[in-house]
């Protein structure tokens, strides 16, 4: 190797997961490398609406909203399904308070985001109807974060400045047509970022702030030194030795990017990667590589529904939170069918995932979000404002047959569905898959002002249009880990000097998930008790 620097930690990934470690390092005194391979910070956290779920917290507390670490962990293990490994699920949750306390003390500014319900409230046992379990980042100007102002990934989901609980304080996504617009425009004029953004941005502050972090963009790794059975390091592509003294931090992300790797641990048509195209599976192969295991969750809710952006069909677009849940929109199959309660996206991530063994195919799909014309007049199509033309890209035709026609579909099934699904909309009641019962989802994407069901509303006038769905999301497998984040080797010890956090860790905290905010909250908790592990322990 030509060059060689030397840091305590070296963090591989600047997703929510990652800038936690390093922050956290930081804190401790440690110098860190934070790594990012991409030319931009935030990965596919700076994409997300960056909520966190951390049960039994100060914040809280601290306005009289109840919660014990009992209720939550026997809320969590509701959703966990019998899949969790109950070790990593508890550090979860009951290292969350402290670790949420620990960030809020460094400066990095977050609050509750109330009126995000649990997502299985009020079914789950010991649901929080309010949001006091759910934190965001407050936002934060793009000009406070100095030479890196620029750097932060742009979302494609999120309105810019627009925090997840301003809009539902704003009455939700349906009600995007009264947003009060002169505020938002004054918000992008300021560079306000929010959601994901604001929680990259957050850190990196307090990064450069405590001024012990070395962040460097667009360094491609090679794989981990080792010495004797111990990571000290990583070789970069260019041949550097970026040595620690005290470990390795994977933050990677998951391979959502690598069709071969999603091919094999997924297995579905049609994939899409909904976070950043450098998702490609790094900690998996450069953990393997030295002997790490790898675990896989068989049954995993943590998919999104998504489609490509008009004119941009590779990038994601969630239409699972931000389409399909709202009302007049419906999904079908090939059958023209409805599979599933629309409004909640993992009803439908299940029914995506049923097989038909005759036909040796999918039974939902492909599968299409079938929209008419009221529903963009008073919806946002994706990034379009209600009202404003559909993009030409978008499937359209006067008739339902006509559109069923032009996208492959059984017509005559169409039209059945939406008949039985409009006699349905006027009693106020979906019989067939009882859409409006989430009160997460409702709050979200409900449109208030249809007192009957907010959810509900037909699809009646022409022209009708259809999207494409395709599947994306949190992926299924990922490195073992124990309870500090450690990654666990294929016999069963631990790697000395070797962390693993966020989607770079297989989801054992969470089992067959998913609880909205769970994702970035247990990438957090554990990135910070690696640094932490990794900060206060001997180096033998
Ligand atoms: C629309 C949408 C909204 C969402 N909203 C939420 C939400 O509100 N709450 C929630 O909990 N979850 C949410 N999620 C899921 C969540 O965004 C992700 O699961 C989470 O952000 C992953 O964080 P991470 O830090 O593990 O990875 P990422 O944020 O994806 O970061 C990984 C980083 O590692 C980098 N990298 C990859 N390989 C290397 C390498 N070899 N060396 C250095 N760097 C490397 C990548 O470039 C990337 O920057 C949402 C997802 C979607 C699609």
């Amino acid at each position: 190797m030509s060059a060689k620097e030397t840091f305590d930690v070296i963090v591989l990934g600047s997703g929510g997961a990652g800038c936690a470690a390093a922050l956290a390092a930081s804190s401790l005194g440690l110098t860190v490398a934070l790594v990012e391979k991409d030319q931009l910070l935030g990965g596919g956290t700076a994409d997300s609406l960056g909520t966190f779920w951390i049960a039994n917290n100060s914040m809280a507390q601290a306005q009289s909203l109840a919660d014990d670490f009992e209720s939550a962990l026997t809320y969590a293990k509701f959703v966990a399904g019998g899949q969790e490994v109950p070790e990593n699920l508890e550090a979860y949750i009951r290292e969350g308070r402290r670790v949420l306390d620990a960030f809020v003390e460094m400066g990095v500014g977050l609050q509750l985001a109330l009126g995000l319900p649990d997502y299985f409230y009020p079914s789950g046992p010991h649901s929080c109807g309010d949001g006091r379990r759910m934190v965001e980042p407050k936002s934060i100007r793009r000009q406070d974060l100095g030479a890196f102002a620029n750097s932060i990934r742009r979302s494609n989901h999120n309105v810019q400045g627009v925090a997840w609980s301003d809009s539902v304080g704003w009455g939700g996504f349906a009600n995007r047509r009264n947003w009060p617009s002169a505020e938002l425009e004054e918000r992008v004029r300021d560079g306000v970022l929010s959601c994901g953004e604001a929680l990259v941005g957050q850190f990196v502050a307090q990064m450069l702030k405590q001024g012990k972090v070395q962040i460097l963009l667009g360094v491609k790794t090679k794989g981990l030194v080792t010495k004797e059975h111990r990571v000290i390091g990583v070789e970069t592509v260019d041949g550097t030795m970026l040595e620690a003294r005290r470990g390795v931090i994977l933050a990677t992300g998951g391979y959502e990017g690598n069709a071969e790797l999603v091919q094999r641990f997924e297995g579905f048509p049609e994939w899409m990667n909904p976070f950043g195209p450098e998702n490609t599976g790094d900690a998996l192969t450069f953990g393997t590589q030295i002997g790490a295991s790898v675990a896989r969750i068989g049954i995993n809710n943590s998919l999104f529904i998504g489609t490509g952006v008009p004119g941009r069909p590779e990038a994601f677009f969630s239409v699972g939170l931000r389409g399909l849940p709202m009302p007049g929109a419906i999904a079908v199959n090939q059958r023209g069918e409805r599979f599933g309660d629309e409004t909640q996206f993992q009803d439908m991530v299940m029914a995506f995932q049923q097989y038909d063994r005759r036909n040796r195919k999918f039974l939902n799909l492909p599968a299409f979000m079938i929209f008419d014309d009221q529903f963009r007049q008073r919806y946002p199509v994706m990034d379009a404002m209600p009202g404003q033309p559909a993009h030409p890209d978008i499937a359209r035709a006067d008739t339902l047959l006509g559109l069923a026609e032009k996208i492959g579909i059984d017509g005559p099934g169409l039209a059945k569905t939406v008949a039985q699904f409009n006699a349905d909309v006027a009693q106020g009641q979906d019989s067939v898959f009882g859409r409006g019962r989430s009160a997460f989802s409702r709050n979200n994407a409900g449109d208030q002002e249809l007192k009957l069901n907010p959810q509900l509303a037909p699809v009646q006038t022409a022209p009708f249009y259809a999207l494409p769905l395709k599947m994306g999301g949190v992926c299924s497998a990922g490195l073992l880990t124990d309870p500090h984040a450690r990654v666990v080797g294929a016999d069963g010890q631990v790697i000395e000097g070797l962390y693993a956090c966020g989607n770079a860790a297989a989801p054992t905290f969470l089992g067959v998930g998913y609880q909205g905010g769970s994702s970035i909250g247990a990438g957090i908790v554990f990135g910070y008790l690696a640094a932490e592990h990794a900060g206060t322990h001997s180096v033998s």
